[in-house]
């Protein structure tokens, strides 16, 4: 069987890798000439609009998916004629806007940040008095990693964030006093089987997730469950998807979703007797999902610009080495480490080594 994806980065590249032992084969659209992916499969370089390469990768694949949520929705819908496309495109019509969003998770009855729509400097501060400080603005469209974020103060901050913002339609949103941050996985196949991964506890830097680590019994993941559930089944779900949560005391407040596997789910690659890859796969060829039982204790540390030497991270040796073969660049993620043991002791001493091994390589 044939998979397409919409796009060649280190997602792609995941993917691929988990479904080679199922004995799948990969064909990639992606602009980029030397993308992360290509070698796991053929590479069609060209732009996402370009009709002739979107039927080529419709006639060549059996199934199409996608590893970003910016995909414009019409693509989806052209390559739908031909070749079945999972997730679905509601999927995206709604996680593209973050208003939209919102309204959607509000009207599943999921708690979100209190939050307006801002479309100009006036409309931001006639919103401020309601929303409050400190508070959040986030252009509503192609913000990710923090990107086209600006943290709000005062009123005196208001001018200076619009320009920063590039007058972009808004949401602001009140910041929200998290005692941790969480994310649930979750996967659901075409028949409508579905299986949760067991929380991650996410710690974000500047906007960008820095470190991820299962847990285990959470007292929030029955409710993390009931959300990602009400919310696969109002878009008709079909693959992997990701929550991301801010818990306050014993409430869950929904941040965003992603219709896509997540970087809060890569220590499934190790940790879980089933990875979000593989899960993600079989979900949308409608196979039987597998265990998303944990094996042990397990956390992943992202790099971010440059990559600690591989010889340090191997010496510590629960540690597993990702490297997505990408050229180093300023603030781009290049690789991830997972740890896993049986130890929590033991898995305390790795991840400070890890973060350690992090910051000293780290350029964001
Ligand atoms: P986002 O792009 O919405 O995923 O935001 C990136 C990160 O910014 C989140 O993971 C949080 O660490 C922080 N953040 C975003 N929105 C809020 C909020 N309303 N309250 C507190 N922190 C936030």
């Amino acid at each position: 069987m044939v998979i397409g994806i919409l796009g060649a980065g280190q997602l792609a590249r995941m993917l691929a890798l988990a479904g080679k032992p199922l004995g799948l084969k990969f064909i990639f659209l992606d602009p980029t000439p030397i993308a992360c992916a290509a070698d796991l499969g053929t590479h069609l370089i060209g732009d996402y609009t370009d009709k002739a390469l979107l039927t080529q990768l419709a006639e060549e694949s059996d199934i199409i998916t996608y590893e970003f949520e910016n995909v414009p929705v019409e693509i989806i819908d052209f390559l739908n004629q031909k070749t079945a496309v999972y997730p679905p495109a509601k999927a995206l019509l709604i996680g593209q806007d973050r208003i939209t969003e919102k309204n959607f998770l509000q009207d599943l009855g999921i708690a979100t940040a209190h939050f307006a729509d801002v479309s100009s400097l006036e409309e931001l501060q006639q919103a401020m008095p309601d929303i409050g400080y400190p508070a959040i603005l986030k252009t509503r469209r192609f913000g990710y990693d923090g990107k086209g974020q600006v943290i709000l103060n005062s009123d005196q901050d208001l001018d200076q964030a619009w320009q920063a913002i590039k007058n972009a339609p808004c949401v602001v949103e009140s910041f929200v006093p998290f005692d941790r941050e969480v994310s649930i996985i979750a996967s659901r196949s075409v028949s409508g089987e579905v299986t949760y991964y067991p929380l991650s506890e996410n710690t974000h830097h500047k906007g960008i997730l820095r470190l991820a680590k299962n847990t285990h019994n959470d007292p929030l993941q029955a409710q993390a469950e009931s959300y990602i559930n009400t919310i696969m089944k109002a878009l008709d779900y079909v693959g992997t998807i990701a929550l991301e949560l801010f818990a306050v005391g014993d409430k869950l407040i929904a941040n965003e979703f992603a219709p896509r596997v997540h970087n809060s789910g890569h220590w499934t690659i190790e940790g879980s007797e089933t990875s979000q890859f593989e899960n993600h796969l079989r979900a949308i060829m409608d196979m039987p999902l597998g265990s998303t039982n944990s094996l042990g204790y397990a956390a992943m540390q992202n790099f971010i610009g440059n990559v600690p030497a591989s010889e340090k991270l191997l010496s510590l040796t629960q540690v597993h080495l990702h490297l997505y073969d990408k050229a180093a660049r300023k603030g781009r993620k290049l690789a991830h480490a997972t740890a896993r043991t049986n130890s929590l002791e033991n898995f305390t001493d790795l991840i400070n080594s890890l973060t350690e091994l992090a910051k000293q390589s780290d350029d964001s």
